[in-house]
């Protein structure tokens, strides 16, 4: 993987940057190449959004890839063939990686419960790979421990056992305990570096902050670990200009990514993102998961009553839909929310009118848009976020 060598005067903060651009647009996945080629017997499962216990697939030896679609960087060309045209674009330019043999480097793919399409797309990948290993993963709809939890546990003992198998071992309690206690470190730096975000948006742009988590897509999970602290050192030793922006809360955007493009063009437009839903995977589980009981257990318990709240994931109390992305709002100090949706993303988008109604009653002013991974035409988004800006900073002045 190449990069334009930076000037030695460069700041840390931009140096880092520059290798998770140079991570996030390598298309090729050449660092899950790099990291397989450096020991013999080294295998790499793919997942996709929106949440996988990566912990399992860590503890079996392997290195859990991210993959989030093909951006606005690749052309869609055989994907489009399985898809009709009116629905999201994630699977077709996943499928479009994976039939270009971008993916080649996977022994596996893990397809989350999220919607008909990741599921349909779990039975496609196995009809057209059928070399690989593919599994739909399930999640509980109900959240009751010996029910929903139950069901859980045995969902992922089924994958615990497909990739014991794989490696021609099975995985151990003590060798998930201390993958739990690993993503639980870099859970906490990814807290670290949304309090950091939230309480001094200027000085990590939210460009940054998901080009960071981008690269824990890649990455093994304990140099992501580092590098995100090395981040917030960095970033706090490089002074920016402090704007007079609106504080929002972005949200819709779980599965498929906005173009990088959208992201800048948002802050450009004079918002400071201070909380969001991109690349929730890390952040999906809210704190730390014990690492010294039954590992599947805790990793259960902790889904039920302690993961992020999106659409994606089923709520069985009709008065909690919206609580927490208000919560966000307040935790966040945020001035309003900025919803953005894949288009036809059935998810977000049937959910939207309920938050917008939680919303309206709590007075927190927002917009809403739809993106498309490629969509190339920013300046009618950065229109509407620049006058939402706008309007909050006239509305809070009065
Ligand atoms: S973007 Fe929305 S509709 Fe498309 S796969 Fe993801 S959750 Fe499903």
């Amino acid at each position: 993987m190449s990069t334009t060598p930076l000037p030695d005067k460069t700041p840390e903060v931009l140096k880092i940057v520059q290798r998770c651009e140079a991570l996030f647009e390598d298309l090729h996945f050449n660092a899950v190449r790099e990291w397989k080629a450096a020991a013999p017997g080294r295998k790499a499962i793919g997942y996709m959004p929106v949440y996988v216990p990566r912990e399992i697939i860590h503890a079996a030896g392997m290195l859990p890839v991210g993959i989030l679609g093909g951006g606005d960087q690749i052309e869609v060309i055989q994907g489009d063939a399985y898809y009709q045209s009116y629905i999201c674009r994630i699977p077709r330019s996943t499928l479009e990686l994976g039939l270009t043999g971008r993916l080649d480097c996977l022994d596996g793919m893990l397809f989350p419960s999220i919607c008909d399409v990741i599921r349909n797309l779990s039975g496609v990948w196995q009809i057209l790979f059928p070399e690989k290993y593919t599994r739909y993963v399930d999640v509980p709809q109900n959240y009751q421990d010996d029910v929903g939890g139950l069901f859980y546990a045995q969902e992922m003992q089924h994958l615990r056992d497909d990739l014991g198998r794989l490696r021609g071992t099975p995985i151990t309690d003590a060798e998930l305990n201390a993958s739990i206690a690993v993503y639980n470190a870099n859970a906490a730096a990814l807290r670290d570096l949304y309090a950091y975000r939230a309480a001094k948006p200027w000085q990590a742009p939210t460009s940054e902050v998901y080009l960071l988590q981008r690269a824990g897509m890649v990455l093994p999970v304990e140099e992501h670990t580092r590098l995100v602290r090395e981040y917030l050192a960095a970033a706090e030793a490089f002074q920016r200009p402090r704007r007079d922006n609106a504080r929002v809360v972005l949200t819709g955007s779980f599965c498929e990514q906005p173009p990088l493009g959208l992201i800048k063009s948002i802050e450009m437009a004079g918002c400071y993102v201070v909380d969001d839903d991109f690349v929730l995977v890390g952040r999906w589980l809210q704190d730390d998961v014990p690492s010294d009981g039954d590992p599947l257990v805790e990793l259960s318990k902790a889904f039920l009553h302690r993961s992020a709240s999106t659409a994606a994931k089923y709520d069985d109390k009709r008065e909690e839909k919206g609580m927490f992305l208000l919560k966000q709002v307040q935790k966040r100090g945020a001035e309003g929310v900025v919803f953005a949706a894949a288009s036809f993303c059935d998810p977000a988008l049937l959910e939207r009118p309920m938050l917008q109604d939680v919303l309206a009653k709590h007075g927190v002013p927002y917009t809403a848009f739809k993106f498309a991974e490629n969509t190339g035409q920013m300046a009618p988004i950065r229109e509407q976020a620049g006058t939402f800006a706008d309007s909050i900073k006239l509305w809070s002045a009065a």
